[in-house]
């Protein structure tokens, strides 16, 4: 799904083209690519994007959660599947299978959660996101800019379901003010991860986005079961 753009800045530093080179907008996908998303919007300029990507956006595919969720999803996604897993280390089961060999060390870095929950904001409640005179807007941009993960702009609940059983589809729900704005990520059903922001409040009514991997259907919604 395409959202068009709703002002000519960058969403991120707040600069109009033309940006270096005199390039434009670049594609900027909410739910990275590489996990299959395909909610986006131009409304990055070049600089931002390519930092989101050489930073933490490229250490996506590696994290052991998303590795395990998408081996969960193999025979439902073998495309993705492949996708996700190509090139990366595997080990042999007892019967002689193929598994992801999952290293303790990486796991997904708050500012996956962060940038997509403030990207889903701008897509949904457009220019009073980029006011440069909120203070918890602009440290909230420095944190993404800066890759701060220590930032006490925002916090993220790692609410990961305990039955541990991916489902195909990728959610996103303002979840409302509770005293303040509150957004759920959700990676391959399972994967949930509550973005609260502090010093922020957003007046308008709770809603979701939810994209369906197995039959790629996307939809906008009142907040419904699913995305709860
Ligand atoms: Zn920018």
């Amino acid at each position: 799904m395409l959202i068009p753009r709703f002002e000519d800045r960058c969403i991120s530093c707040l600069r109009a083209p033309p940006f270096e080179e005199g390039k434009g907008f670049t594609k900027e996908h909410v739910i990275p690519r590489a996990l299959g998303g395909i909610l986006h919007c131009e409304f990055l300029c070049p600089k931002c994007n390519g930092e989101y990507g050489h930073t933490f956006e490229r250490k996506t595919r590696r994290d052991p959660a998303i590795r395990r969720a998408i081996w969960g999803l193999r025979n439902e996604l073998p495309h993705l599947y492949r996708k996700i897993e190509k090139g990366q280390p595997k080990t042999v089961g007892a019967n002689g299978d193929e598994l992801p060999h999952l290293s303790k060390g990486e796991t997904l870095t708050p500012l996956i959660s962060l940038k997509i929950a403030y990207e889903f904001a701008c897509l949904s409640f457009g220019s009073p996101m980029l006011a440069n005179d909120n203070p918890a807007l602009r440290e909230i941009r420095r944190t993404l800019i800066q890759g701060d993960t220590h930032a006490p702009v925002y916090r993220v609940q790692d609410m990961i379901a305990k039955d541990r059983t991916p489902r195909p589809f990728h959610g996103i729900a303002f979840e409302g003010n509770d005293p303040h704005a509150v957004i759920q990520v959700r990676l391959f059903g399972y994967l949930a991860y509550r973005v609260h922001f502090p010093n922020l409040a957003i007046q308008k009514e709770p809603f979701g986005y939810t994209h369906t991997l197995d039959d790629a259907k996307e939809w906008i919604s009142p907040r419904d079961q699913e995305a709860a």
